[in-house]
């Protein structure tokens, strides 16, 4: 029967099990189309790396026999809409039959389901085969319960799987190795060059420029260094293991000036589009692990495993489980907007300033940078959730939908009351100068609070806690916080209220 198949841009799996067979009457469907390109404002990077990963994978299943049907962005052929797109490939081949992979994105999930609809052909969807959960396999596990705790989802994952396990025991004797995570990097440890595979995609970039398409940040499409192939993102992968393990664990949580990556692995992107599988991420980690015991700590490689067999399928689980509200939560009913300088990187605040120009630059911050720094400031600055959205959906370039939101909305905005995290992420200077030393070099004092040079974080701390009290001094987790804020005299909080509005009224002077 003559089948048309469709991929979408981030199903880049070649180990799924419809590429085993080569069947004449089948063809693949890849569209670069602006709507994926303009639904947000993405990075440069991102658009690029989506293109140029796209063009390998068809590459690929030409080489491997398989019959390709690729529409590139300025194809004049091209409609940019999914729908009519496919149409019109369904109507040239005399398709009598439609498959699709299951979207990720509750937004394409939709618009296929509704396309199915109008089809008088024959249609049917398959799973990515790439995850370890089925997309209601977290609603299943939380089913009945109040709270959706990570920690025992992770839990369970580890036993079905039986993931660094001792029969029904954790190996090592924990779970979570979660307090060996959290040092600071005092440049005590060599941080070996991060991995860039220098691809050439000037022809892609060049392209994407004259189709008018609207980007932001920064690219030098000479070198780009992110994985756009599957023999890359293992190469990626297998660097991870043999440099980056061994420290892992340690600074997950650290940041600083003259770092970008840490020890961190970059292979969001890669795994999000699926050129690497999770469980072959997980597995090849744990193999090192053994194969290293003496070196590798355990907490290095549990703290690994935790974000991608924990956090990652979580996530997802929980987008499932939540969407399409999801999406509309404002809890805290916070209106305000993003400051330009989260576009320009040019603000006094070096932390941000760190964050958000490596966001620029490279398309990607390490996880407590979006947490701590960026979804921080704009928590404390009570900014509109949509807002908090758009910009991370757009700037980094492992952000889809299905993991973006739930950690923008959900973990670092606490717009969704808490159904993710258990208290909101916020933190005055302090925590920020803890776990880095973007203090040390900021023109800002960490430790004041309403001088004229005091550090902007922590007047708005404070201000929010305040703000919040009705939403938040019932959270036994933030108990100890409103304890402080109570202590605090009432002229002193009038003083430090007074700066914060000035911080949110005038966020550019800062
Ligand atoms: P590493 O630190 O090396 O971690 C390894 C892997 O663990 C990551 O590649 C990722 O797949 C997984 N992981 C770690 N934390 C999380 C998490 N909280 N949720 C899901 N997976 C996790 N991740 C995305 O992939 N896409 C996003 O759009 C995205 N948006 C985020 C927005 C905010 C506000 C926050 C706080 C986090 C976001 N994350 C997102 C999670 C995390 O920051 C990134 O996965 C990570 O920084 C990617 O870099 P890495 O591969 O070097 O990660
Ligand atoms: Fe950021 Fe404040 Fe530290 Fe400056 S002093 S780097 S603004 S936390």
């Amino acid at each position: 029967m003559k089948t048309i198949r469709l991929i979408l841009g981030d199903q880049l799996n070649k180990n799924h099990s419809w590429f085993l067979q080569k069947e004449d009457n089948v063809l693949y469907c890849l569209f670069e189309m602006r709507q994926e390109t303009d639904y947000v404002v993405h990075h440069i990077q991102k658009v690029t790396g989506f293109f140029a990963a796209m063009r390998n994978f068809a590459e690929e299943l030409i080489e491997e026999g398989h019959a390709v049907k690729y529409v590139k962005i300025l194809d004049l052929k091209n409609t940019h809409s999914l729908i009519k797109n496919l149409s019109q490939e369904i109507e040239e081949f005399k398709a009598e039959k439609f498959e699709y992979l299951l979207p990720d994105e509750y937004r394409l999930n939709a618009q296929l389901i509704e396309f199915c609809k109008t089809l008088t052909i024959q249609n049917s969807v398959v799973d990515t085969e790439h995850f370890y959960t089925q997309r209601d396999e977290l609603a299943v596990f939380f089913k009945g319960k109040k709270q959706f705790l990570m920690e025992n989802f992770y839990r369970n994952m580890r036993k079905k799987h039986q993931l660094l396990m001792i029969n029904d025991q954790p190996e090592g004797g924990k779970w979570n190795y979660d307090k060996s995570n959290r040092k600071k990097w005092k440049e005590d440890t060599l941080i070996p060059p991060f991995k860039s595979f220098d691809n050439n995609v000037e022809d892609i970039h060049t392209e994407i420029q004259k189709a008018g398409i609207k980007t932001i940040g920064k690219i030098n499409p000479k070198y780009f260094e992110y994985p756009i192939n599957r023999s890359q993102a293992l190469s990626q992968l297998a660097y991870f293991c043999e440099h980056l393990l061994i420290h892992f664990g340690d600074f997950q949580d650290a940041m600083h000036t003259n770092q970008i990556y840490l020890y961190h692995a970059r292979i969001s992107f890669a795994m999000n589009i699926k050129l690497i599988s999770p469980k072959e991420v997980i597995e090849t980690t744990i193999q090192t692990y053994r194969q290293q015991k003496e070196e590798i700590e355990i907490s290095q490689v549990e703290g690994f495993v935790r974000q991608i067999l924990g956090w990652r399928e979580y996530m997802r689980g929980m987008y499932w489980a939540l969407m399409p509200n999801y999406k509309t939560l404002n809890t805290l009913n916070n209106t305000n907007k993003l400051p330009d300088f989260f576009w320009t990187g040019e603000t006094k605040m070096n932390c941000l300033k760190n964050a958000i120009n490596n966001s620029l630059d490279n398309s990607y911050a390490h996880h407590i940078q979006r947490l701590m720094i960026t979804g921080n400031y704009a928590l404390l600055t009570q900014t509109h959730p949509d807002e908090v959205d758009a910009w991370y959906l757009g700037i980094y370039a492992d952000a889809v939908e299905w993991v973006q939101l739930p950690n923008t909305r959900g973990m670092s905005q606490f717009a969704d009351g808490g159904k993710i995290a258990t208290k909101p992420y916020v933190s005055s200077g302090s925590y920020i100068h803890k776990m880095g030393n973007y203090c040390d070099s900021c023109s800002y004092n960490k430790k004041e609070k309403t001088t004229k040079d005091a550090c902007p974080f922590n007047s708005l701390y404070w201000n929010f806690l305040d703000d919040k009290k009705e939403e938040l001094s019932g959270n036994f987790r933030m108990g100890m916080m409103y304890n402080l804020l109570r202590k605090i005299p009432a002229e002193k909080l009038f003083e430090i209220k007074e700066k914060a509005a000035h911080i949110i009224a005038n966020p550019n002077e800062y």
